[in-house]
């Protein structure tokens, strides 16, 4: 059992720091379940941790990440849908309130996907996930805004907007938030600076979010 060094330190700090914090709350998730009130749809990125981005405690946020946090329409099957059983999970038995979708700048599978056009050898793997997003770069092809594989942001954050109108398409999902009793949210999360914005329906833009303790440090 040779986990790298870097991780047997890591767990040695949270065995040190954190864990005496949360101790008590771990029990009684353990002993109640979890019910967490939000579910996020985020990337695999290393550096778009929700947790992190969030600053959330054991129980408070059910987490799904993959390549582009990216939701394939409703389409049962007899195929295995990890994104959609999570979804059903997390909507179906836990009754989340949110299901939020970050997405977030310098995204490698965005990028995956503008540079695949051009690319004889597709991969295994990515370049079919990718294609998800092709729904969203035609939607911005269409509005006038040629794809840029130098800029990608109007991409990134066209997916989130494409993702939340997948969500839609889960008929479970569609009745709760009819009925108010579920919301989507898009949000996105720039690396370079740590600054995140959420989407706004109305402007149909995404408007940086002022968290109340820091609101003066974010100008
Ligand atoms: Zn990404």
């Amino acid at each position: 059992m040779d986990l790298p060094q870097r991780l047997v330190d890591g767990y040695g700090a949270f065995l040190d720091e954190r864990l005496p914090l949360e101790l008590d709350r771990y029990r009684k998730l353990a002993a109640a379940g979890q019910r967490p009130e939000s579910m996020i749809i985020g990337c695999c990125d290393s550096r778009v941790s929700p947790e992190v981005i969030f600053d959330a405690h054991p129980g408070e946020l059910f987490v799904v990440r993959n390549v582009a946090n990216l939701v394939p329409p409703y389409a049962p099957s007899g195929f295995t849908h990890g994104v959609s059983a999570a979804l059903e999970f997390a909507v179906q038995i836990l009754e989340v309130k949110h299901v939020i979708v970050m997405g977030h700048s310098h995204c490698g599978g965005v990028r995956a996907f503008l540079a695949h056009r051009a690319r004889p050898d597709p991969g295994d793997f990515i370049d079919n996930w990718m294609d998800l997003l092709a729904p969203a770069a035609k939607a911005l092809e269409a509005a006038g805004h040629p794809l840029r594989a130098d800029d990608p942001t109007a991409l990134e954050q066209a997916s989130v907007v494409m993702t939340l109108a997948n969500l839609m398409t889960f008929p479970w999902i569609e009745s709760r938030v009819q009925a108010g009793a579920l919301r989507l949210l898009g949000a996105y999360f720039d690396v370079a600076t740590g600054r995140l914005s959420a989407y706004d329906h109305t402007s149909r833009t995404f408007i940086p979010v002022a968290a109340p303790v820091h609101a003066g440090s974010a100008g």
